[in-house]
């Protein structure tokens, strides 16, 4: 059992894990922190910063297996550093978008594709939504034209795609098949088409938060995309995303819980530093409640973070776990981010406050990666 973390001991986590996320700390300290808020004004991660989390090995840890406590450490530090827009790419690229290689790849897929992503010389994106098919993937409008051994013809719009304009390959959501009447999302298919092929064109979809994600509509016009770049099984790609979607939110869950630890402390911080009429706001028993009932509720996410992580390092991760651990952590972060604006005052308002980013960014956490309101309906039909 972890006990030098700082915070109350985690259940899973070993003497091993807290010298890992102490070394994982100073890395990002050194690779991200100085660099962050060039990144948001950018609204990327820059080639060199991206070639930097490569060189610290942060971008090739484990997706599964008794090594996916290592990620998961990694995954709240990264919320840790308080720029989601930052985890947010680092998120998608090192896990969410290659999870799918990583599971359902080809060994040819994973040694062409995955060593540049390690080094962090590619940067890997994920195209599933479209403007009318975010929740509702049934309405999934981008279309692949089989042409037999030469593989694919791609045409069609993805909305909201995180890495967008850096993206080196986008693992890309497609329909392989018309299908009608279907109650749920088939004759779909997972291509990785390469960012630079003839076709392919991306436009920046600047968002209220996650300023450092890289947010892009991309265009596929008739792109030819090889028959070897398919993932898994054509027509098939919902039983691949079933999983992959699952490990989608354990990530952003993570993350998330990391990102309101971060909240906390500032918020700690700042009620014991600021006076309002010659006290600290936390001599208020009205703030101290409200803090430390952020700070329990945190308490109990962040514990339920690492028991879903455990359940995924033993394959055991279940829709309705990774389903409650997004849902409660993106959740809590934004009342948090609220409440930590509130108690700063206008000082916390000021659009350059780091307050003010994590209120902006919070609202994000709801939406990506399943809105709350799918995952009310998926929790409520897994009893
Ligand atoms: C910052 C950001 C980054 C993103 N990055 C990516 C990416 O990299 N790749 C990618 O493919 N997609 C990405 N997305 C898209 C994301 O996956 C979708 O936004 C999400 O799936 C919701 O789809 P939608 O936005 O089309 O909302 P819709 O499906 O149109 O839903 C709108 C709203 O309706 C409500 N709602 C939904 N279902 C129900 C229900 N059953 N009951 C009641 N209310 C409901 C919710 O409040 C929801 O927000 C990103 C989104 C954001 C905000």
């Amino acid at each position: 059992m972890s006990t030098t973390t700082g915070r109350t001991p985690l259940p899973h986590l070993t003497g091993e894990h807290d010298e890992i996320r102490t070394r994982i700390r100073n890395q990002l300290a050194d690779a991200v922190l100085p660099y962050a808020d060039s990144w948001e004004r950018q609204r990327a991660i820059d080639a060199d910063g991206w070639r930097a989390l490569g060189a610290h090995g942060l971008l090739e840890l484990a997706h599964g297996g008794d090594d996916f406590l290592d990620s998961a450490v990694l995954l709240e530090e990264l919320g840790r550093t308080g720029y989601a827009g930052v985890r947010a790419a680092v998120g998608v690229h090192a896990y969410m978008a290659t999870s799918y290689l990583r599971m359902f790849g080809t060994e040819e897929q994973r040694a062409t594709l995955l060593p540049a992503v390690a080094r962090g010389e590619r940067i890997a994106a994920l195209a599933i939504s479209e403007a009318g098919a975010g929740t509702d993937l049934r309405h999934l409008s981008t279309r692949a034209e089989v042409l037999g051994a030469d593989g694919y013809r791609v045409s069609g719009q993805k909305y909201y795609v995180a890495n967008g304009s850096r993206a080196g390959f986008y693992v890309t959501l497609v329909k392989t098949r018309e299908t009608t009447g279907s109650r749920g999302l088939s004759g779909a298919s997972l291509l990785v088409i390469d960012a630079d092929a003839p076709g392919v064109t991306h436009t920046p979809q600047p968002m209220t938060g996650w300023h450092s994600a890289d947010v892009c509509r991309v265009d596929f016009d008739g792109v030819l995309v090889p028959a070897n770049r398919l993932i898994g099984r054509r027509d098939f790609a919902l039983m691949h995303l079933m999983t992959g979607l699952d490990f989608e939110r354990l990530v952003a869950g993570l993350l998330a819980v990391g990102g309101v630890g971060y909240c906390l402390e500032l918020l700690h911080r700042f009620v014991r530093e600021h006076q309002v009429k010659d006290v600290p706001l936390a001599a208020h028993q009205a703030v101290r409640h409200k803090v430390a009932e952020l700070t329990g509720d945190f308490e109990l996410v962040r514990n339920y973070a690492y028991h879903a992580a455990w359940l995924h390092s033993r394959g055991l991760l279940d829709t309705r776990t990774a389903s409650v651990l997004k849902l409660k952590a993106t959740e809590l972060a934004v009342t948090a981010a609220q409440t930590c604006v509130q108690y700063h005052g206008a000082r916390g308002y000021l659009d350059d406050a780091a307050a003010s980013r994590l209120y902006r960014d919070a609202m994000a956490g709801t939406i990506a990666a399943g809105a709350s309101e799918l995952l009310r309906d998926m929790i409520f039909e897994s009893h």
